[in-house]
């Protein structure tokens, strides 16, 4: 059976799976229309997410803002098509902007990462940026969506709340791939920075978990979440 190419997770919100649920986007829209998309998946996935976009009934028209968790190539790889479309420039934590304008993916901290990173085709196209973004920020997206910064995965790592609907947006801060863990140890600037800055996401109120990688947890999330943070203390 063939799967949506959309997942609603609130009123206004929702995931895009962009490799099944392993890679995942999102949307916000807003009472007047206007539409906010979230993280583009690798390279091929940017038609997918202009294909999402239209399956909810609205058009590249309707788009005012694209946001990043990252520069890495899984979410900005199919940012320059979005881009493209759209006309319009990203919005990202200030400490990965420059990634995302020279389309570099920032260094890695371990051996294995940083041999991966220098793979041909490790970095994505180049995408201008709108917006730099710091933590706490309020962005006027569908009444309210908070930036939350979460280093370590990347420098400007940034997770999403958007407290009217409740839905946390984790980013790679916290995978929930068969179960809740760790972004991959290898593909992190700082793992321990990682699993440190990660405890905040314990202590923000939301009634749903949504994943860059991974399907969302709808049942008391908050719950599941501080207990993996518990079994893995900063
Ligand atoms: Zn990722």
């Amino acid at each position: 059976m063939a799967k949506d190419p959309a997942v609603l997770l609130a009123p206004g919100v929702w995931r895009i799976p962009l490799v099944g649920d392993f890679v995942n986007g999102f949307m916000f829209r807003d009472a007047d229309d206007q539409v906010t998309l979230m993280d583009m998946g690798l390279k091929p996935s940017g038609k997918k997410v202009i294909a999402a976009l239209r399956w909810i009934g609205s058009d590249v028209t309707d788009v005012t803002r694209l946001l990043l968790t990252h520069a890495h190539s899984d979410h900005a790889g199919g940012a320059a098509y979005v881009a493209e479309q759209t006309g319009l420039g990203i919005g990202v934590h200030v400490d990965d902007a420059a990634f995302v304008r020279s389309g570099t993916v920032p260094a890695m901290g371990s051996r294995l990462g940083r041999l991966m990173s220098r793979l041909p085709g490790n970095g994505f196209a180049a995408v201008p940026v709108a917006e730099e973004l710091s933590d706490g920020q309020v962005l006027p997206v569908a009444g309210g969506l908070r930036v939350v910064h979460t280093p370590g995965h990347s420098p400007g790592h940034a997770s999403y709340l958007h407290e009217e609907s409740g839905v946390l947006i984790t980013g790679d801060a916290i995978f929930n791939v068969r179960r809740l863990r760790w972004p991959v140890r290898a593909f992190c600037s700082d793992f321990a920075m990682t699993t440190r800055t990660a405890h905040v996401l314990g202590e923000l109120d939301y009634t749903t978990a949504a994943f860059t990688h991974g399907p969302e947890l709808r049942e008391h999330p908050r719950e599941d979440i501080r207990a993996f943070l518990a079994r893995h203390p900063a």
